[in-house]
């Protein structure tokens, strides 16, 4: 249910709904938008109706959200919801490009990583630290050691971190080192994992499960917001089709589709979303062309002998090349690419 203020309500008048609703049993959530304030209610439809906040003067109306999400949903928050890590935003006109490594594999590794793809124009650094990994004989993950450099790289380069949670039992660890928490494919629907990131304090890139529906995504992407955080990306990374050419089929129409009935930001991942570098760079323009509102991409030195994902890894020339085209086709769409502050030269 979500109870529409009046324009102009002051704080008095929302706290005095927010009480009734309280006493009720409802659990509020505030969306403040620049002209009207919106509250989440969630709880007893019936209690609501006995409440008749309709009769209040500064209330304009109360509408029940139909769908099973609702924090997530367009309804409770009628403006793009705006992202903001450090002094960058995600959600608005800039697109922002996430690159790195599939793992942070050494201290040189990542450093180098960082350096070109900083140099080429993206604003954050990805890296796995804690690998969720097909086969428990593969490289699982430097953990806490690889944190340590992507911190390191962040200081030299001034990108913002992004990188995978795996475990609720880390998410404090990894949200004291990264910006950004990243939980992945195969941790869609861990439930236990989506609240604890809930409580983290960082923003969360959601990827879509490889055969998740729409709204089991959207779903996942409501518990993270009902604990209480409302900074949540989602992320598709293609799912699970009858295709075998590519790694998996990269769900395209997520992005408008989730434009429509969310208001949270999308971020695109090409990279697994193919397995192949050479459908990346085509992919990344398409998805822009889709109205994303970011890319995450894999960046290797020498792919070739990546631990993980050297198929679907650029190497920092091609990335380079990818990032002049998307430069361009910002332009055309009247969206700008993102970029490191100043004051991190
Ligand atoms: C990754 O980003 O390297 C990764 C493991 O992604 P996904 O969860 O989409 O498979
Ligand atoms: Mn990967």
């Amino acid at each position: 249910m979500i109870v529409v203020m009046k324009t102009g309500s002051t704080a008095e008048q929302i706290e005095e709904v927010s009480t009734r609703l309280t006493e009720e049993g409802f659990k509020i959530h505030l969306s403040q938008g620049v002209e009207k304030t919106i509250m989440g209610a969630i709880g007893d439809r019936s209690r609501l109706e006995a409440l008749d906040l309709e009769a209040l003067p500064f209330v304009e109306k109360v509408v029940p959200i139909l769908a099973p999400y609702k924090l997530v949903s367009r309804e409770f928050h009628p403006a793009n919801s705006i992202i903001r890590i450090g002094d960058q935003e995600i959600g608005g006109n800039k697109v922002h490009v996430m690159a790195g490594p599939c793992a942070v594999e050494s201290r040189e590794q990542i450093l180098e990583t960082a350096h070109a793809v900083r140099e080429a124009g993206a604003t954050f650094l990805r890296g796995g630290a804690f690998k969720p990994r097909t086969s428990p004989y593969s490289f699982q993950g430097l953990e806490e050691e690889g944190l340590r450099y992507l911190a390191e790289a962040r200081e030299k380069t001034g990108l913002l971190v992004i990188t995978e949670v795996i475990d609720a039992r880390d998410v404090s660890l990894v949200a004291d080192y990264a910006d950004v928490l990243q939980i992945g494919a195969r941790n869609m629907q861990n439930f236990i994992l989506l609240k604890e990131a809930a409580k983290c304090g960082k923003p969360v890139l959601l990827k879509r499960g490889p055969s998740a529906t729409l709204e089991e995504w959207m779903m996942a992407a409501e518990y993270i917001m009902d604990g209480g955080n409302y900074q949540v990306m989602f992320c598709e990374r293609g799912i699970r089709t009858f295709e075998s050419y590519t790694r998996n089929t990269l769900d395209l129409s997520m992005v408008p589709a989730l434009h429509t009935l969310s208001h949270l930001p999308v971020i695109i991942d090409p990279s697994h979303g193919t397995g192949k570098w050479h459908l990346v760079p085509p992919m990344a323009k398409a998805a822009l062309a889709a109205g994303a509102d970011g890319l995450i991409v894999e960046v290797h030195p020498h792919p070739e002998k990546a631990v993980s994902d050297g198929k679907q890894s650029l190497t920092p020339e091609k990335f380079k090349v990818m990032m002049g085209d998307l430069a361009r086709l910002t332009s055309v769409l009247d969206r700008e690419l993102g970029e490191v502050s100043k004051r991190a030269e």
